[in-house]
């Protein structure tokens, strides 16, 4: 293997050492951040997700609540929680934690967040805000990825960028940001032609297509930057040993627990002709909590104009 790892667990640390300390400041002021995080339903997953935000916000000192909706809930129901948020003035973010439950429509009430509380920067307003290169609550897996490449020294700047992926949580607001920091930016999806050529053009390749194992070394350039925000699980032993010949750890968690996390990356034959890549786990996946952290006190800060 050639390339260098990216360590996201490492940059997420020193993001919430970071937010830790605005909150230490903050308190001083008189503010205490407060994220409130709306759950609908009792999706298993969802439900762990939503554990670790709020055990990440007290660990840096956010109060945090957890509103917890029965799966049933009406439109009306939700609807007026979010109003509730919204007018109360102690709260600073608000977070509705997806997907919704069917038939719930959950673009429809992310637009009821008020955008100065959107911590998720999914608004239309925030989203708009972000591709005009102003300030506003950029999508938290995005915005952590960004701050990894700047640690790391990534020139961005005139680099060729190609996002595998066009999703609103992070292909789009991802090659915004990329965009708004000067390099010549392509979108790819599922009907691009070629795709391994076009990836193969990037000097910075972030994939976020949600396929186990999707980029190949044939994606990519000798020396490129490849980001891995996929995480899917797979449950097939023989992929797995073919993806992770002699790992170990990896078949022990597999027949543990049954399945194993992948990246859209094949990690091991990718890492030996990139210049830097994220493993899977341990890469991007702890950037997004640390995002959503960061949000939640710069929404504090400016909605009392500090
Ligand atoms: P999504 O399903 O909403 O979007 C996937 C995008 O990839 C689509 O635009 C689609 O056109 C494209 N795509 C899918 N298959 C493709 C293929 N074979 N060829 C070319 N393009 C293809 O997914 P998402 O919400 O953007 O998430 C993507 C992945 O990132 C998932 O694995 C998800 O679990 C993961 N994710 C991780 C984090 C994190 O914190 N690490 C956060 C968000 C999403």
């Amino acid at each position: 293997m050639s390339a260098t790892i990216l360590d996201g667990a490492a940059v997420a640390a020193a993001i919430r050492e970071r937010v830790a300390g605005e909150v230490r400041e903050l308190a001083g002021r008189g503010v205490s951040p407060r994220l409130e995080v709306i759950l609908v339903g009792d999706d298993p997953a969802s439900r762990v997700y939503v554990g670790a935000k709020g055990k990440a916000c007290a660990q840096v000192g956010i109060r945090s609540g957890t509103h917890n909706l029965a799966a049933g809930a009406g439109a009306a129901e939700l609807a007026s929680l979010i109003a509730r948020l919204n007018a109360d003035p102690d709260v600073d973010g608000i977070l509705l934690q997806m997907p919704l439950p069917k038939p719930l429509d959950g673009r429809a009430f992310l637009d009821l967040i008020d955008p100065a509380k959107d911590v998720d920067g999914f608004h239309p307003t925030n989203v708009g805000l972000l591709h005009q290169g102003r300030p506003a609550f950029v999508p938290c897996t995005p915005a952590g990825i960004l701050e990894l490449l700047d640690r790391a020294g990534v020139a961005l700047t005139g680099a060729r960028a190609v996002v595998l992926g066009r999703s609103e949580i992070v292909g789009k607001p991802m090659a915004a940001l990329l965009l708004a920091r000067h390099a010549t930016v392509t979108v790819c999806h599922t009907r691009t032609a070629d795709l391994p050529a076009v990836c193969r053009e990037a000097d910075v390749l972030v994939a976020a297509a949600g396929r186990a194992a999707l980029v190949t070394a044939a994606f990519v350039k000798p020396g490129a930057v490849v980001v891995d925000v996929g995480v899917n699980r797979v449950e097939d032993a023989a992929l797995v040993a073919r993806l992770y010949p002699g790992d170990t750890e990896r078949a022990a968690g597999l027949a543990k627990r049954g399945y194993t996390l992948v990246g859209d990356v094949d990690f091991n034959a990718v890492a030996r002709v990139a210049g830097a890549i994220t493993p899977v786990p341990g890469g991007v996946g702890p950037l997004t909590i640390a995002g959503l952290l960061q949000n939640t006190v710069t929404a504090a800060r400016r909605r009392r104009g500090l």
